[in-house]
């Protein structure tokens, strides 16, 4: 899953990338205002952690600006300690959830995790498809019980697939999800991962593959077929 961070505090900014990208989340980092609005309306990505003061516009203009734009990217914002006000207004210009300053940095995850669910899904922190779990808090993987070591890369694939099951994913899908703007994509990296990923999950399982190419369209994870 891919998250926009806007914040002009370069250390605070750095810090959560940093973060982000161990628990396999592919960030992308503003530091201005004006740059973040533009960079998360050219972008699709799946949150934005927004920071209430920035230069140049700052976080409730973004977020109004966006959701009169029609982006519905969830937004979670940060604002300044028991200012009551920025909340209220930050919820009222769109923003979906509030972290005031300063945080943890599990809490921030929590709130993560939590505004990437989509709003149906009951599970909570486990995705699954077929005998195959994930779980989005621990990061274990397992197929008919048995434990699988993922990569961070390949982790962030299968988490996107899953919260995506059923529907047929384009490598563009799955390349803007899954990886950074500044990340080194090749025109075949996310056909390597989904190798990789296949090799993994499905291949030493001798059962019918949960990952199916359709031709000419992309990739799905879904219930096995034979
Ligand atoms: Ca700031």
């Amino acid at each position: 899953m891919r998250i926009l961070i806007v914040e002009d505090e370069h250390r605070i900014a750095q810090a959560l990338k940093e973060g982000l990208e161990q628990e396999s989340y592919a960030v992308d980092a503003c530091y201005d205002g004006e740059d973040g609005y533009n960079t998360a309306s050219a972008d699709e990505h799946d949150l934005i952690i927004l920071d209430v003061m920035l230069p140049n516009m700052d976080g409730f203009e973004i977020s109004k600006k966006l959701r009169a734009g029609g982006n519905h990217t969830p937004i979670l914002m940060l604002t300044a300690k028991d200012q009551n006000h920025d909340i209220v207004h930050g919820l009222d210009t769109g923003a979906d959830d509030y972290l005031p300053k300063p945080f943890s940095f599990e809490v921030l995850l929590a709130r993560v995790r939590a505004l990437l669910r989509r709003p149906h899904e009951s599970l909570g922190e486990i995705l699954e498809a077929d005998d195959l779990t994930l779980n989005t808090k621990t990061h274990e993987v397992k197929r008919s019980g048995k434990t699988i070591k993922l990569s961070s890369k390949e982790y962030a694939l299968l988490e996107y697939m899953l919260r995506n099951k059923n529907n047929v994913l384009s490598k563009n899908n799955i390349m803007t999800h899954v990886w950074d703007f500044d990340a080194d994509i090749l025109p075949n990296t996310v056909e390597v991962f989904i190798t990789f990923l296949r090799n993994k999950i499905d291949k030493p399982f001798k059962k019918p593959g949960l990952i199916q190419t359709e031709r000419g369209f992309g990739y799905k994870i879904g219930e096995s077929s034979s």
